[in-house]
């Protein structure tokens, strides 16, 4: 059998990259394939021969013995294998893994639905403090999170067989003739549900279900200021995808209410009483704020429900080192007549 240098057929020299392997062999492919080229013989035999060299040329450890001994590593057997499979883009493609067929060929609809399927986005309800929202917060959190059996390989059997319904396509032609016309119609195979291969032995790793549940903590880092419903985004901890990516964790803040502060957006409010001589005469009194406390200036006569401004004492401004203002509602306390001696009240009045 003669030399075969499967760098020349795919284009590549001797020190391609495996990502460079996949690109010429998907380009090649995308020109050759047989499905795209009917009934050229020239097309199927160029496609088989692309084949050949990338199922060498991928895997690292044929690779490393074509590299050594050229194709005469390989028994007529296994080139035989390399070069006869189903000419079928989902099949061919999904064995190397790619994934991508549909958007290699540009077609716009997928398979089946057990082919591809995005991880489901789960949603965690966290309770913070207010405090908490203001200092900004690490929370551990527990979520059950999926992952994918690694025993199986997210099939949930140990051992299995090719489906015979379907000859492991996972799904059937139907030929309906009515008059001259012929109709065929593709549907999911019903016997092995699209999969194209039947446990025979479950998995008891994952009990035959192809994922493992586990709990997982994980670390949520609060920012400063956020505030009410906010949520973070954990990529990637939601449900597990089938061919397709994960899903995300979507952490919503809720912040329990306070009950000293309400809070709109950046700005706190407070009701503070105050006594009546200090709201006739004025004077400073002591208000605990969110962080520290503060001093606030009365001025003679005040009214009750007056508010006062404090700057820069409400909560801080996402990923902003702004913030808010305190807003001191004053409750003027009128006291229960025989408590204050009536010559004081005359004196504070005069
Ligand atoms: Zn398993
Ligand atoms: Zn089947």
């Amino acid at each position: 059998m003669a030399e075969k240098d499967y760098y020349k057929i795919l284009g590549l020299d001797k020190n391609a990259s495996q990502e460079g392997i996949k690109k010429a062999f998907k380009q090649l492919a995308r020109k050759y394939h047989p499905d795209l080229n009917p009934n050229d013989k020239n097309a199927e035999e160029k496609f088989k021969e692309i084949n050949e060299a990338f199922q060498v040329l991928s895997n690292p450890e044929k690779k490393e013995k074509y590299d050594k001994y050229g194709d005469s590593a390989f028994s007529e057997e296994d080139l035989s294998q390399f070069r006869n499979f189903n000419f079928d883009f989902e099949d061919l493609f999904k064995d190397f893994g790619f994934g991508d067929i549909f958007n290699i060929f540009g077609r716009g609809e997928r398979g089946y639905e057990s082919d591809y399927q995005e991880g489901e986005d789960i949603r965690y309800d966290l309770n913070i403090s207010l405090k908490d929202a203001f200092l900004g917060v690490k929370k551990t959190i527990k979520i059950k999170v999926k992952e994918r059996c690694e025993e199986c390989n997210g099939t949930g059997g140990k051992e299995s067989k090719t489906c015979d319904k379907c000859n492991g396509k996972g799904k059937i032609r139907t030929v309906k003739r009515n008059g001259f016309a012929q109709f065929v119609s593709v549907s999911k195979c019903d016997k092995c549900n699209g999969k194209g291969f039947i446990i025979t032995k479950r998995c008891d790793k994952c009990n035959g279900k192809g994922f493992i549940e586990e709990e997982q903590e994980l670390e949520i880092k609060i920012p400063r200021g956020v505030n009410n419903l906010q949520y973070l985004r954990v990529q990637g901890k939601g449900g597990i995808g089938i061919n397709a990516p994960n899903g995300d964790l979507y952490v919503v803040i809720h912040i329990k209410n306070d009950t000293e502060f309400k809070r709109e957006e950046e700005n706190l409010f407070i009701e503070k009483k105050i006594d009546l001589l200090t709201a006739i005469l004025g004077g400073t009194i002591e208000i605990s704020g969110i962080d520290k406390d503060l001093k606030l200036k009365i001025p003679p006569a005040t009214q009750s429900h007056t508010v006062f401004r404090l700057k820069n004492q409400g909560m801080p401004v996402l990923n902003s080192s702004q913030r808010g203002d305190l807003f001191v509602k004053v409750i003027v306390e009128i006291p229960r007549v025989g408590k204050l001696k009536e010559k004081k009240i005359k004196e504070a009045l005069k």
